[in-house]
């Protein structure tokens, strides 16, 4: 007798309709047809089933403290880190847990089950260090939760930064962080590159900084981070974020940086909700977009994983734990939209992701975990399109979330009909494939 018995599945790499058969943590068979009883069956009835969704940036100290103490009337990234300097000193413990387990169980509900979170480390107190390696033991079960050293004002900036940023890993948070666009000079940036590359070394860390997000065509740190990366060796646990400044980069400086970067191994989070709306704030027009050069970086082989960032906090006001609107976002505002793109954004928020966390490959085969999302689309295009809603959501063999079908009653004049939203594309005959 099975645990769970998946029919009619199908995989993101286009194979199927198979079953999958799951016995306690692990998937046990993909078949076409697997003849067995199972405790709970799922019927995916030709729906996608793809491995959970991966956010590698995000802020679960600020997220969900949207309005407190004020709201962000700029719309800019500055003023959204002079706000979280207000709310900064009132954080207590309790209540930066009761936030980020909040959003913890929205993050489960819409499939997303590995997630990087940056937490700043300026506060003298550490307020949110302890609360959010609190928030990481209670989820363990179902969210690998990384934590990021976030020096958010400045490593050298910041008067404590560098001793509260030693603290905070001693306590045992996983990342080294940086923001070197944030240093006072573009020396200090550089320097706090080299810093925080050999902490990492030495403490054998990953390393995770927000690099260059910002519109200055001369913000160039994320050269400087390839290329400490590479003398270190460190380059595969390594990431740039963000990267918004390669946008106005000289077309002849990127094609000297982007082999730099392959070079080095390391991995690129752009986060296209939030800088399509904070970036290209002092530009008239024509308005700059806030995308780093996703398709040159692929075109490299560079790893590149989109991520949230934000949900309802001091920087972005939108946001719901889903990864799908992430890729969507990013289908528009890159812009990449042949077929074969489209469906590669969804590769970047599952496989690319937790490539970019140091994690297993979590594609889903026998013998593997069974972690799974089975959604209301049949293909990963579909399930961008849709934003598709997640039917199941499934880790270690353990069934954590269940949502119904999105069905609209129409009562049209003779169209009385349920509508499914997935029942329509012509994918088969799709004269673009
Ligand atoms: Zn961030």
């Amino acid at each position: 007798m099975l645990d769970i018995l998946v029919r009619q599945a199908n995989l993101p790499d286009g194979r199927g309709p198979l079953d999958i058969a799951i016995q306690g943590d692990k998937i046990v068979s993909i078949a076409a047809h697997i003849e067995a009883e199972a405790r709970e069956e799922i019927d995916a009835s030709g729906r996608l089933v793809c491995p959970p969704f991966v956010d590698p940036h995000f802020h679960m100290d600020a997220t969900l403290s949207l309005g407190s103490p004020r709201l962000n009337q700029s719309g800019t990234l500055l003023e959204g880190i002079a706000l979280w300097g207000e709310l900064k000193p009132l954080l207590t413990p309790q209540a930066v847990m009761e936030r980020a387990l909040r959003y913890c169980d929205l993050a489960v509900s819409q499939g997303l089950l590995a997630i990087r979170s940056h937490v700043d480390i300026c506060d003298d107190r550490l307020t949110a260090v302890e609360a959010l390696i609190e928030v990481r033991k209670q989820v363990a079960p179902y969210i690998d939760l990384q934590l990021v050293a976030f020096p958010q004002d400045g490593l050298y900036r910041s008067p404590n930064a560098e001793d509260n940023l030693l603290r905070a890993l001693d306590m045992g948070v996983d990342v080294v962080g940086g923001i070197p666009h944030f240093e006072r000079t573009m020396a200090d940036g550089a320097r706090s590159v080299t810093r925080l590359c050999e902490i990492a070394a030495d403490r054998d860390l990953m390393l995770d900084l927000h690099c260059d997000e910002s519109d200055d065509p001369l913000s160039r740190h994320v050269e400087t981070l390839a290329a400490e990366a590479t003398r270190l060796g460190i380059g595969s646990r390594v990431v740039a974020s963000h990267v918004t400044a390669m946008h106005s980069y000289d077309n002849y400086y990127a094609t000297k940086l982007i082999p730099l970067i392959a070079e080095s191994g390391m991995h690129i989070v752009p986060n296209p909700l939030i800088n399509i709306t904070l970036q290209g704030r002092s530009d008239t027009y024509p308005r700059r977009r806030g995308l780093t050069r996703v398709p040159e970086l692929r075109a490299a082989g560079v790893n590149v994983a989109f991520g949230q960032d934000c949900t309802m906090d001091p920087w972005y006001s939108l946001g719901s734990a889903d990864m799908l609107e992430v890729a969507h976002m990013a289908v528009h505002a890159v812009p990449m939209t042949s077929r074969e793109a489209m469906e590669w954004t969804f590769t970047s928020v599952t496989q690319n992701g937790a490539a970019a966390m140091g994690l297993p490959d979590p594609t889903l085969r026998p013998g593997g975990p069974a972690n799974l999302v089975v959604l209301q689309a049949r293909d990963p295009i579909e399930a961008v399109r849709l934003k598709a809603t997640r039917l199941a959501v499934i880790k270690r063999g353990k069934i954590l979330s269940r949502t119904a079908p999105r069905l609209a009653t129409l009562t049209l004049p003779g169209r009385p009909q349920m509508l499914d939203p997935a029942a329509y594309a012509p994918v088969a005959s799709d004269p673009l494939t």
